[in-house]
């Protein structure tokens, strides 16, 4: 049933001239392709567009979300009451290089930036290849793995705050950690990268190899938003390690690897990824199996798993 809050958005929306589409189904737009539908989407073309939804939002207590690629994120099927905000057009995917420093707006796809990058002889990106994202939705996780994070280049991000204030935050005062950072206002509208120079068909060769590595690692076909859970934290340094198990050992070794409830599977190739069916797929049933492998791991080996997925409302 479509959202009640739509005959209070229309008069609102409309006057503001920003494109939307009610009753959007947001859950479509996610790596999984199920799952429930927003309000509203809105597709602000500015900053100054983006504040008027803020502040309209703000005015009328309405809840406000903002989408990037969709690749970490599950929308339950009961869907969102309130304005998902998406940067997924024109004005939001530019960028400029100026010595070597890399200025993109949040809304540039990550996967065609490392392509790009490389072909200009500008080192530093290729370490993410194979990770969908937006750059907004990228920086907000602090997107990486095995050869490197997205914060590690990052010499300025500009944001929106709830109140619509912009900010730029310098490198000094950005601090990049394991799938987080210490920004706070929601909004990442921009962000510099200062990358090195080198060969391009050098790069290429990185960017491929890496692309090969993740590819025979994981899952990367299945409808999926990637790592379920964190890793738990690493034991300091010179601690005894020995025991160390990362999420997806820790879901393995607790036997779940193919367990399924509904369409929602734990995958057999890499424990930490939870997929669901092309055939019906249904997003509660990704959540289902999120909480039993929480549950399950926790009475087994006694480690909560901090879910790495982000579940909407
Ligand atoms: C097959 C597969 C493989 C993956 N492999 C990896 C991996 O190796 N390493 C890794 O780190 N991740 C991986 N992921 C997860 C995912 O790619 C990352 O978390 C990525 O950063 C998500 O970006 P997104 O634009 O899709 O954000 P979304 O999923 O759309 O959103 C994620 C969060 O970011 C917020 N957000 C989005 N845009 C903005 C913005 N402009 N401003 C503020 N907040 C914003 C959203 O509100 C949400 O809270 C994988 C996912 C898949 C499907």
């Amino acid at each position: 049933m479509p959202s009640t809050l739509i005959p209070q958005l229309k008069p609102l929306l409309a006057p503001t001239g920003i494109r939307t589409l009610y009753d959007a189904p947001i859950g479509e737009m996610t790596w999984y392709k199920t799952g429930g539908r927003a309000s509203a989407l809105c597709y602000p073309a500015s900053e100054s567009e983006l504040y008027s939804l803020i502040s309209l939002a703000g005015n009328h207590n309405i809840p406000i979300y903002i989408l990037g690629s969709g690749a970490n994120l599950l929308v339950l099927n009961q869907g969102v009451q309130g304005i998902v905000i998406s940067l997924d057009s024109p004005p939001w995917k530019t960028y400029t290089v100026n010595n070597n420093v890399l200025t993109v707006k949040a809304g540039y796809d990550l996967m065609k930036l490392i392509h790009e990058t490389a072909k200009l002889g500008l080192a530093g990106l290729e370490p993410l290849a194979g990770i969908p994202a937006s750059i907004g939705g990228a920086i907000c996780m602090n997107a990486g793995g095995t050869f490197g994070e997205i914060g590690t280049h990052i010499t300025r991000v500009r944001t929106m705050s709830a109140a619509g204030q912009i900010q730029d935050i310098a490198k000094d005062d950005l601090q990049f950690k394991y799938r987080s950072t210490n920004i706070t206002d929601p909004f990442i509208l921009e962000a510099d990268f200062l990358l090195t120079s080198a060969d391009p068909s050098a790069l290429r060769a990185k960017v491929k190899e890496i692309f090969d590595y993740k590819k025979n690692a994981q899952p990367m076909a299945d409808r999926s938003a990637g790592c379920t859970f964190k890793n738990p934290p690493q034991p300091p340094e010179g601690a005894q390690c020995a025991t160390y198990k990362p999420a997806g050992q820790l879901i393995d070794e607790s036997n779940l690897k193919g367990f399924r409830i509904g369409t929602a599977e734990v995958s057999t190739v890499h424990a930490n990824f939870i997929a669901v069916d092309r055939d019906n797929p249904n997003a509660d049933d990704v959540a289902a199996v999120i909480d039993h492998v929480q549950k399950a791991v926790l009475e087994k080996v006694g480690i909560q798993l901090q879910r790495e997925v982000i579940i909407w409302p």
